[in-house]
C-alpha cells in the first residue's frame, strides 16, 4: 500500500512539475474472434467480437518510446487474414504510418511491449535499433523458451535477439522522473507489463495491456485460458486496479474497440 500512495504522489505532483510528455495512439490493426471462451468468458457475456490493435508513441524530451507494435507488418494491406480461431485485418503498417509523421524506425529510442504475443510483437523485428524494455520473466519465455510455448512466434521479433536491453525485475520509471512508468503485472505470460503515463493536461493514463481483453474481462475478472498463470493474473488485476483508485488513472483497455473509436489517433496526440 505504500508504494501505491507514494506513487500516486510521484504521479500528482508530474501534473504540475514534470516533463511534457505527448501519446499518440495508432490502429495497428483489428481482430475478430466468433467464439470468446478462451478468454474465460461466456460467449453471452458480451457481444464484443472484435478487438482493436493499437501501437502506441510516448514522445519525452529525453526519448521516444514506443509501446506496443501491433499485428505482424506481413498481414498490412493483405484485407482479412484467416487465424485459427478468427481473422486479423491490418490496413497500413506501423512503419507506414509513422513515416507519416516524418520518423523511421531509427527514430525510436526505446521499445517496450506489454507482452510477447503476435498481436503485440508483429512489427519487433522493425525496432531492434531501439534498446528494449523487457522484463526478465518475458526475456526467458519469448526468447529462450519460445519453442515449447505455442503462443510466442519467434520470427516475428527474431531481430531483437541482438538488440540493447533493459533487463526489468519489476516496476521501472523509464526516464526517470515518474511520467513513464511500466509497472510490472504478470500473469496473462510470465513478463506482462502495464504502462502508466502522467500526462500534464489529460492526467494520469494508464494502458491496459492484455490484462483485459474486454469491458466484460474486468468486470467479471475473467482470466483466459491461454494465460501463462491464473494466479498471477488474479494479483495483477487486483494491483492495477488498486493503483488506478490511488493515483484516479484513466484506464485504457487496448482491445477495446468501442473505447478506440472514441479515441483521436495519429496524427492527434494527448498530452
Ligand atoms: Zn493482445
Amino acid at each position: 500500500m505504500l508504494k501505491v500512495l507514494t506513487l500516486g504522489c510521484l504521479l500528482s505532483m508530474a501534473i504540475t512539475t514534470y516533463a511534457d510528455v505527448r501519446l499518440t495512439v495508432f490502429n495497428c490493426g483489428e481482430l475478430r474472434f466468433p467464439d470468446i471462451t478462451a478468454f474465460g468468458l461466456a460467449n453471452d457475456a458480451t457481444d464484443v467480437r472484435e478487438m482493436f490493435v493499437p501501437c502506441y508513441l510516448v514522445e519525452h524530451p529525453k526519448g521516444r518510446l514506443l509501446w506496443d507494435t501491433g499485428l505482424p507488418l506481413g498481414a498490412a494491406g493483405q484485407g482479412d487474414v484467416a487465424l485459427d480461431d478468427g481473422s486479423m485485418r491490418y490496413a497500413r503498417s506501423i512503419v507506414a504510418q509513422l513515416a507519416d509523421r516524418g520518423l523511421t524506425p531509427a527514430d525510436i529510442d526505446l521499445l517496450a511491449l506489454s507482452h510477447f504475443h503476435f498481436d503485440h510483437a508483429g512489427g519487433a523485428n522493425a525496432f531492434a535499433d531501439a534498446t528494449l524494455l523487457i522484463q526478465q520473466t518475458e526475456y526467458d519465455a519469448a526468447f529462450l523458451h519460445a519453442q515449447t510455448n505455442p503462443v510466442f512466434d519467434k520470427t516475428l521479433y527474431a531481430a531483437l535477439e541482438t538488440s540493447r536491453k533493459r533487463l526489468l525485475n519489476g516496476d521501472h520509471d523509464v526516464f526517470g522522473d515518474g511520467t513513464v512508468r511500466i509497472v510490472s503485472a504478470p500473469g496473462h505470460t510470465p513478463g506482462h507489463q502495464v504502462l502508466l503515463l502522467a500526462l500534464k493536461k489529460n492526467g494520469p493514463l494508464m494502458l491496459s495491456g492484455d490484462l483485459y481483453h474486454f469491458r466484460a474481462s474486468r468486470t467479471l475478472r475473467a482470466v483466459p485460458v491461454f494465460n501463462s498463470s491464473k494466479e498471477q493474473s488474479l494479483a495483477s488485476m487486483a494491483h492495477v486496479e488498486s493503483l488506478l483508485a490511488a493515483t484516479r488513472a484513466t484506464f485504457w483497455i487496448e482491445h477495446d474497440m468501442a473505447l478506440a473509436r472514441t479515441l483521436k489517433l495519429s496524427p492527434a496526440f494527448y498530452d
